[in-house]
């Protein structure tokens, strides 16, 4: 399904990213029969949408990713400034995560606006931030 807004097909997400990201009111209007999808044009406002309808910027609880903020691991709370801050200090934050999702501490479906695991952004963010 495409974006009502923008006409671009969008990604398919799990519902319960969905429930997690909307704020109460939008989730009242929430159809949990239908697929939900992620628009990830950062210059569209719609973030989710379904056959119901769109879902904004204003209607999700936290900044998401794929709309220009700057966070990438939900889980471990990885931001692009943490991620300088880290790296700067010889950190090794994409070994950090893998550790934390060996261990069964990862929550992406429910925590990452995409309803799955950051580490393939991740890698690529690290790789930009370590190559100016
Ligand atoms: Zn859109």
């Amino acid at each position: 399904m495409v974006c009502p807004n923008n006409g671009r097909e969008g990604l398919l997400v799990p519902l319960k990213t969905v429930k997690n990201f909307l704020t109460g009111q939008a989730l009242a209007r929430l159809d949990p029969q239908s697929p939900h999808y992620l628009c990830q044009d950062p210059a569209c406002p719609v973030v989710y949408y379904g056959p119901e309808g769109v879902y904004t910027q204003e209607e999700v609880r936290f900044p998401v990713y794929d709309k220009g903020a700057s966070w990438i691991c939900y889980c471990f709370d990885w931001t692009r400034e943490a991620l300088r801050q880290a790296l700067a200090r010889g950190l090794d934050p994409v070994a950090q995560v893998e550790e934390g999702v060996r261990a069964g501490r990862c929550a992406c479906e429910v925590r990452n606006p995409r309803g799955r695991c950051c580490l393939a952004t991740l890698r690529a963010e690290v790789e930009a931030l370590a190559s100016p």
